[in-house]
């Protein structure tokens, strides 16, 4: 028996989380399409979603956790138009990139990493049998789903009828019936990947894409289905009218997936970010800078159902928050504890089971290691390393010694270094050009990374804030 309680977003509460087979949790997040580099917003879903499956492993005996990679899409092929390769080579790029970036991010590679384009066969399959059963129709060689002949349509977002309409009207093809319907399978010109089909030659719609591959590895009903809170409409609602009336399930929304869980948005203070870092909002170019388990920290810092404000002083309040920790695992460097030998207090399976509630673990976690007991007998250090490691295998984070650590806090340093001569020399010349709002602004941002200003009649000096 377990406590976990994880909030399901097609009921809109929280909720025990009773899981369909106990011996193997099925998982399936919708994951990036790879047509350029990853930004901050694809690193949270992953960061949320492999927490999501640590802390599941952590529970149950196995865990299968799918996460698709959309490498057909209208965008990989504009920008294969563009750098004049093949679509094939742009996705097997960014793949390739996503992938190394993931690791840094401590992201573990998902059981099961779906091709889209290794599925279109399945596709076509699952089309057919809408087609044949009357909830999809062809126009002009679109199959489109016919929205109206699922009624309960809507039921993740629950917007209202109008709104659909209102949010498909933007763009309303000519060739849908409905507004709301939508895109099942689409004609390929001769210079675009395709493949033939009983409708001619052409490609699958982005949301057949993830309903057939969460469909035929993880096998419906699976436990839980998740994404970018962007996601639920229409994406997601999308495949759950897919998938009922593919299974003829039409009132059985549980038929393909009993929990939702969604990851909120990443805000982007973008005034800052391009006064300062030179508005990055690609994770390569953090990546440049900071150690992964860095930014890692930085997107588990709000809730992951919440918004993230991204900012430089999150990211650098992350890595004190680290540096922190580190220096306490540096103290216990002499304990050796085995990979098995891992525990829970009952004080921190309350904050992880309560739909991974971070910010109250870290309220207890501070409170031990600020407790000289806990480093008086060998004993007690044990115990606190155990603590420690099992935090570090659920959150992902504490991966490095703090040998390793700190030496790459030194090469970070360095970065620093760069960036705040960059800012006091911007400084300067702000003041010289007696724009003093910007001056003000930069001498902010120079605060945030921990810098304090002294303007003498001998010119500027720095020293570190204490
Ligand atoms: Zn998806």
């Amino acid at each position: 028996m377990n406590n976990l309680k994880i909030y399901n977003s097609i009921s809109n509460k929280k909720e025990t989380f009773i899981p369909i087979d106990k011996n193997n949790i099925r998982i399936y997040a919708c994951g990036p399409t790879v047509y350029n580099y990853a930004h901050i917003g694809n690193a949270r879903m992953a960061v949320v979603f492999d927490t999501i499956v640590k802390l599941l492993r952590y529970v149950f005996p196995k865990v299968t956790y799918v996460s698709n990679i959309t490498d057909i899409d209208d965008k990989i092929i504009k920008r294969s138009l563009e750098e004049k390769k093949t679509c094939e080579e742009i996705s097997e790029t960014y793949l390739r990139i996503y992938n190394s970036e993931m690791k840094k991010l401590n992201v573990d590679v998902p059981d099961f990493q779906p091709k889209a384009t290794e599925y279109v066969h399945s596709m076509i399959e699952k089309i057919k049998h809408l087609e044949n059963q009357g909830f999809a129709y062809n126009k002009d060689g679109h199959i489109l789903f016919s929205v109206s002949s699922f009624p309960k349509y809507g039921m993740l977002s629950k917007r209202s009828k109008e709104k659909q309409i209102a949010g498909s009207r933007v763009s309303v093809e000519s060739y849908k019936i409905n507004p709301e319907d939508f895109v099942l399978w689409k004609p390929s010109k001769k210079n675009e990947p395709g493949w033939n089909s009983p409708w001619g030659f052409g490609r699958p719609g982005w949301h057949t894409e993830c309903f057939a591959m969460a469909s035929d590895i993880l096998k419906t009903p699976f436990d839980i289905h998740g994404g970018g809170l962007d996601l639920k409409f229409p994406h997601h609602d999308n495949e759950i009218a897919q998938s009922c009336c593919f299974q003829n399930k039409k009132d059985d929304f549980s038929s393909y997936a009993r929990y939702w869980m969604h990851n909120g948005f990443v805000t982007i203070d973008e005034k800052k970010m391009s006064k300062s870092l030179g508005n990055i909002v690609l994770l390569k170019d953090y990546l440049e800078v900071y150690n992964g388990e860095v930014i890692r920290f930085a997107l588990l810092s709000a809730h992951y159902r919440s918004p993230l404000v991204w900012t430089e002083s999150l990211i650098n309040q992350s890595k004190n928050i680290l540096d922190k920790f580190y220096e306490v695992l540096r103290k216990l460097e002499d304990i050796k504890i085995q990979r098995y030998d891992l525990i829970l207090p009952k004080e921190l399976e309350v904050c992880f089971f309560d739909d991974l509630n971070i910010s109250n673990a870290f309220v207890y976690l501070n409170k031990i290691i600020r407790n000289k007991e806990n480093f008086k007998t060998d004993k007690n250090k044990k115990n606190l390393k155990k603590i420690l490691m099992t935090v570090s295998n659920i959150l992902g984070i504490f991966k490095h010694s703090p040998k390793e650590w700190f030496n790459e806090k030194i090469n970070t340093s360095d970065e620093n270094m760069k960036i705040i001569e960059a800012l006091i020399q911007k400084r300067n010349v702000a003041r010289e050009n007696k724009n003093f709002s910007l001056a003000d602004d930069l001498r902010k941002q120079l605060t945030n990374l921990g810098v304090e200003i002294q303007d003498g009649p001998k010119g500027v000096k720095w020293k570190w804030l204490n």
